[in-house]
């Protein structure tokens, strides 16, 4: 095995079924796929995985992935400070962004409280959220969890909720017309513009 990856081919397809997702056979169904593109292409390719890596960064506020920081996001004044909604990833991001309804903040956690993996408050981003809430005391007034519907996602929500309320500010749930386990990243903007506009505050 480990020699086959000496194999130019081989290497590639081993590189590209480490991404989540893709297993062996779509790892070659791409690697074939990008052996018969032209040069530009391979090349354009590797340069915008290259550039995104080493021009990204975590934004300051918010923590999603920048290449200015902070993010257009936390940098524009044109948004409502009084709300600031909670997702897992950095693209959960970009699929509350493209409902359009959203215009409060974010805050990226990088994860969900995961206690079989190891994952605990200390490993995600929480500290920097209630730093971000006392920040500014009295401007704040509801936070969104919106985090997905899975086992972690709503652990991490009931978590938030209970260190969040006492600070006086509202908590609000998304309210999912999606299958429990659904993923934001697999919703249509539609659905998550309703789960928005629907959602609930947590008792
Ligand atoms: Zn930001």
């Amino acid at each position: 095995m480990q020699s086959s990856r000496h194999d130019t081919v081989s290497r590639l397809i081993f590189e590209l079924s480490k991404l989540p997702g893709i297993g062996e056979k779509t790892a070659a169904r791409l690697t074939h796929f990008i052996l018969r593109q032209n040069e530009d292409y391979a090349q354009s390719l590797a340069e915008a995985i290259l550039n995104a890596k080493q021009k990204t960064s975590l934004c300051q506020s918010c923590l999603t992935f920048t290449d200015t920081n902070p993010c257009r996001i936390c940098s524009s004044q044109d948004r409502n400070a009084s709300l600031i909604c909670v997702v897992e990833r950095p693209t959960d991001v970009l699929s509350i962004e493209s409902s359009g309804i959203f215009r409060g903040y974010y805050h990226v956690l990088h994860g969900t409280l995961s206690p079989l993996e190891g994952v605990g408050p200390e490993e995600l981003k929480i500290k920097e959220l209630l730093f971000r809430i006392n920040q500014h005391p009295g401007q704040l007034r509801e936070v969104i969890l919106a985090t997905n519907p899975s086992v972690e996602g709503e652990a991490t929500a009931l978590y938030l909720a209970r260190i969040i309320k006492p600070l006086g500010i509202k908590v609000t749930q998304l309210a999912y017309g999606l299958p429990v386990g659904g993923l934001l990243e697999y919703s249509d903007k539609q659905t998550i513009g309703k789960a928005l506009e629907n959602r609930m505050e947590i008792d």
